[in-house]
């Protein structure tokens, strides 16, 4: 990766202590403009009630749109900020009042059963065994039937991590993503969300946390994406405002690699493409 450079940095993909991240907005932004950053997003958690984790937190919508308008103002003459959400698909929060919008599964419905499945590998395992008869192919699948479902519940600007079902695939073998039967799974949704939903991210969050040692997605499903005319961003899915722009020379490589010239920041003339 010698001799690469990033035009602009950015990021939208980013979580405070509104949901489940680890800072301040303030704290972040001002990491951000340490690090050159010209401008960054906020993509805090929709309020899931389904979730035990976020209806331990309680809806602190308003309290986090105010907050980031707030501090968007404050530092308006040394760095543009954003205010988006990203939504899980299921949660139908009011979509209105945000500069951008990143929809993303973290769950699955089942005989109206939420299950979330943004966990560790046993928990992923035990998910498997008990909901899919041990057939983890089967799990691939119903994620991406979800995924496809997307654009049903909201204009979103970005799909979350497309192949977020693939977080454990570097330690355990639930199925097999080389296999033709996962890449159609796959594909078919890319398929259904074209011309829907303008961008997919890249995303090195999963790397960050320790799940994975590449972004989301994977290589074969950048190509397709390309192949489809999705445009790219690259983000951190941050959670810890060190990790602001943890690994983006290497999204940015594997963005070259499968053939990407440009990337999509976010502008005060909404989204324009960059070089890469
Ligand atoms: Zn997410
Ligand atoms: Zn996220």
């Amino acid at each position: 990766m010698e001799g690469i450079t990033i035009t602009v940095i950015q990021n939208l993909h980013t979580h405070t202590n509104y949901c489940d991240g680890a800072d301040t907005p303030e704290e972040v932004v001002l990491c951000a403009i340490e690090k050159g950053f010209s401008s960054i997003g906020f993509s805090g958690h929709s309020f899931t009630p389904y979730s035990k984790e976020f209806s331990k937190i309680g809806d602190h919508t308003e309290e986090y749109k105010k907050d980031i308008k707030s501090l968007k103002e404050k530092y308006k003459d040394r760095i543009e900020i954003y205010l988006g959400l990203e939504v899980d698909m299921f949660s139908e929060p009011d979509l209105s009042g945000y500069d951008y919008l990143i929809g993303s599964v973290h769950y699955l419905k089942k005989d109206g059963v939420f299950i979330d499945f943004d966990k560790g590998a046993k928990e992923v395992e035990e998910i498997i065994r008990t909901c899919f008869h041990g057939d983890g192919m089967a799990y691939a699948k119903a994620y991406y039937k979800t995924l496809a479902q997307l654009p049903v519940y909201g204009n979103f600007d970005i799909i979350g991590h497309f192949d977020i079902i693939t977080k454990h695939c570097d330690s355990r073998n639930f199925f097999d993503i080389t296999s033709k039967e996962y890449c159609d799974a796959a594909f078919e949704a890319a398929a259904a969300l074209k011309g829907k939903i303008p961008f997919f991210e890249v995303n090195t969050g999963a790397i960050a946390r320790g799940y994975r040692k590449t972004p989301y997605p994977s290589v074969a499903l950048i190509k397709e994406m390309k192949r489809l005319g999705f445009g790219a961003v690259i983000t951190a899915d941050c959670h810890d405002k060190r990790k602001l722009d943890y690994r983006f020379l290497e999204a940015t490589e594997l963005l070259r690699e499968c053939g990407y010239k440009e990337k999509y920041i976010l502008t005060k003339n909404g989204f324009e493409a960059v070089p890469l």
